[in-house]
């Protein structure tokens, strides 16, 4: 028989995970910090909660999807947090991206209450959390990650345990690095074929399928030429994670001299207000540094 899934954090990639753990047909239980949120799941056959510890004392897996390091803290160990309902023998699932070093610190608690921890940060975007086809990089024991997976099945595609706990959130920066310098060059490529006169989407048609090709240039690449800039994962977000990957490298005495360069053009925008935009507006930092603009009517 299957085991009670808690979820919390209802958002952008929340959402989809709980309707898609919904039609797989588990139990599932619900907390969202803005209550309203809860309304459509529970049309769809879960249980609203009142806070935290109250679905912790209800479930035997309780996954997390909030936004950052200290969200995840108050979630977990906040007033009315996880650990003053969870229940011995029970499993934590974070999904959110957050410091390796504050998820050690997390699951350290979680084990004294009995409870053990899976840091399971996730990529593949809204579209992914909706079409049940994540990437999800698991770092936990293999006894964890082995009694998760029927549930991360539901909406995972790539399901790898990549090593003890932290390692998915390492393994999630290491994603992260890659993501936005190839947002970068896919940046700087569609401004020089705009510069040199090219039909932009026959350029993304001819070069998506060969060595060049890349989800981001796809999929973000896509929404670019059209100028739309409507968010699948936000500047302030990406801004949160590559802070983490700067923080990380800093540790390790690692340079990353162009994920450090991202981060100063995202701060840019950031300073223009562009914060709420989609990762792909990276596009527009090097609008501004060149004087073109992509795909705009001419
Ligand atoms: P989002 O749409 O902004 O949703 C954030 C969720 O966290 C909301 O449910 C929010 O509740 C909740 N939350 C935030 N702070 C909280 C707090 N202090 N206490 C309680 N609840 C809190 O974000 P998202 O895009 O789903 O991202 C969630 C996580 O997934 C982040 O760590 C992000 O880096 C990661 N991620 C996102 C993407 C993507 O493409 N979007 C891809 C991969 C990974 P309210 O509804 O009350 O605001």
């Amino acid at each position: 028989m299957s085991e009670k899934i808690g979820f919390i954090g209802l958002g952008i990639m929340g959402r989809g995970m709980t309707h898609n753990l919904l039609k797989a047909g588990f139990d599932v239980t619900v907390w969202n910090r803005t209550a309203s949120k809860m309304d459509e799941f529970v049309e769809a056959g879960a249980q609203a909660t009142d806070n935290p510890a109250d679905l912790a004392s209800k479930c035997d897996i309780i996954m997390t999807c909030v936004s950052d390091t200290p969200d995840v803290q108050a979630v977990i160990l906040g007033d009315d947090g996880v650990i003053h309902g969870v229940k011995p023998g029970a499993l934590v699932i974070d999904h959110s991206t957050i410091s390796p070093r504050v998820t050690r610190e997390i699951a350290a608690k979680l084990k004294a209450k009995g409870a053990a921890m899976l840091d399971a940060p996730i990529s593949g975007g809204s579209e992914g959390a909706a079409r049940g086809t994540l990437s999800i990089m698991v770092g936990g024991d293999a006894d964890s990650f082995e009694r998760a997976k029927p549930y991360l099945d539901a909406f995972g595609k790539t399901i790898t345990h990549v090593g003890g706990q932290g390692a998915g959130q390492m393994v999630k920066l290491v994603n992260q690095i890659l993501v936005v310098i190839n947002m970068l060059a896919v940046s700087e490529a569609l401004i020089f074929a705009e510069a040199g006169g090219l039909d932009l989407e026959q350029t993304l048609n001819a070069v998506a399928g060969g060595a060049a090709g890349s989800w981001m240039l796809s999929n973000r690449g896509a929404q670019a030429i059209v100028r739309d800039f409507r968010p699948g994962f936000t500047i302030d977000l990406q801004q949160k994670d590559l802070r983490l990957v700067l923080e990380a490298a800093d540790q390790m005495g690692v340079p990353v001299a162009a994920t450090s360069l991202v981060f100063n053009l995202y701060r840019t925008l950031q300073q223009q207000g562009l914060g709420s935009e989609g990762n792909h507006a990276l596009i527009k930092a090097l609008e501004k540094l060149t004087g073109i603009e992509v795909g705009a009517e001419k």
